[in-house]
């Protein structure tokens, strides 16, 4: 990873918004940063005409992770809290104006930062360095292509696993047990496994509710791999496919390849999710599309650009986002596809390799 670079990035960042520093607080802007994985760890980020320096603060329990893995800042293992003694260096710096994530800092940090600071002006900051992990660098591409590999090839496991009278946190469990095996760090988020009515639910987190005979299963999961997520959902059917279970399985599919077939630089994020929705309204079906289209992800599984009604980002290539519409009916069920598609400089490449026919069970 390049981390040089994304600091050179950041300083010129920081110099056009009128900072000095920026102290760092948020793990996944650290991580994309400097590399550090674990989980107390502040960076003070300072900036001058030229050049920029990278002070990575932790505390003892981190002494030896951190001198392994961050890159590109020095390193200091304090006694204290990493907050506290960031916020000392700060002081000692005696920065002019200091950007803090304004997304991030809790209030009684913010005020112990002012206190700690004084004389120092404090500007709120939000959302820069993400600004900055919108746009994947090739090593970040190549991450992502091994968490989502790893992730649909989990979904054998699934499709082994599934079948009526198992409980949903059972084929979760199999499913997870395989991606740690596989040498995944862990899940992106709480699998998701809802069945028959359940799957009306578009966040139905698996449950000890069996697998009923008949209906829709949607699985949602992703996994994370040397830091980076994958995020992907397909939907399953249980029992003979009625013909109102087909057409609404082949309008998600439709209003997803609609979706995705949108996807190039320079198209605003909301012509993407518009492009689905026109499918399902045509198909009748978009009062029960709840959610926006997709997110961004990268370190975090949701982060932006966010693909929803109105949005008016532009896509731009290296941006990895989700294409993922659904139809919730209550009682009925529900029915969600989602890849992870990549924004290349001529259009777009889907990164999911699975299949999207239905399956049956
Ligand atoms: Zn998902
Ligand atoms: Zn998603």
């Amino acid at each position: 990873m390049n981390y040089l670079a994304r600091q050179k990035k950041l300083a010129a960042v920081l110099r056009q918004g009128g900072f000095n520093a920026l102290l760092i607080t948020h793990l996944p802007n650290v991580f994309y940063l400097c590399g550090f994985t674990g989980t107390a760890g502040v960076l003070l980020f300072q900036t001058s005409e030229r050049s920029h320096k990278v002070t990575f603060y932790t505390d003892g329990r981190y002494s030896q992770q951190a001198h392994e893995e961050v890159q590109s800042a020095r390193v200091v293992v304090s006694r204290r809290a990493a907050f506290i003694e960031a916020c000392e260096g700060a002081q000692k710096a005696k920065i002019k104006t200091l950007g803090f994530e304004a997304d991030q800092l809790a209030y009684s940090a913010y005020k112990q930062l002012g206190q700690m600071v004084r004389g120092t002006r404090l500007k709120p900051a939000a959302g820069l360095v993400e600004q900055l992990r919108l746009i994947k660098d090739s090593d970040e591409i190549g991450q992502i292509r091994a968490s989502v590999l790893l992730a649909a090839s989990l979904f054998q496991t699934a499709l082994t696993v599934i079948k009526t009278g198992v409980a949903e946190t059972q084929v979760a469990g199999e499913l997870e047990l395989q991606a740690r095996r596989a040498g995944a760090e862990k899940m992106s988020f709480d699998t998701i496994v809802a069945a028959g009515p359940r799957s009306a639910l578009p966040h139905g987190r698996a449950s000890s509710q069996p697998i009923p005979a008949q209906g829709f299963i949607i699985l949602d999961y992703g996994v994370i791999l040397a830091g980076y997520c994958s995020d992907m959902t397909r939907t399953v059917h249980a029992g003979p496919v009625s013909r109102a279970h087909r057409r609404m399985y082949e309008a998600v599919r439709q209003a997803q390849l609609a979706s995705i077939a949108a996807v190039r630089p320079g198209v605003e994020t909301g012509e993407v999710d518009h492009a689905g929705r026109e499918v399902l309204r045509k198909a009748g079906f978009d009062e029960f599309f709840t959610h926006s289209t997709g997110h961004g992800v990268g370190i975090e599984v949701h982060e932006p650009p966010r693909l929803g009604k109105g949005q008016t980002q532009k896509l731009a290539p290296g941006m990895v986002v989700t294409i993922e519409p659904g139809i919730y009916i209550p009682e009925e069920g529900g029915v969600r596809i989602e890849d992870m598609v990549l924004v290349t400089e001529s259009g777009h490449e889907v990164l999911t390799p699975t299949t999207k026919d239905l399956i049956t069970l």
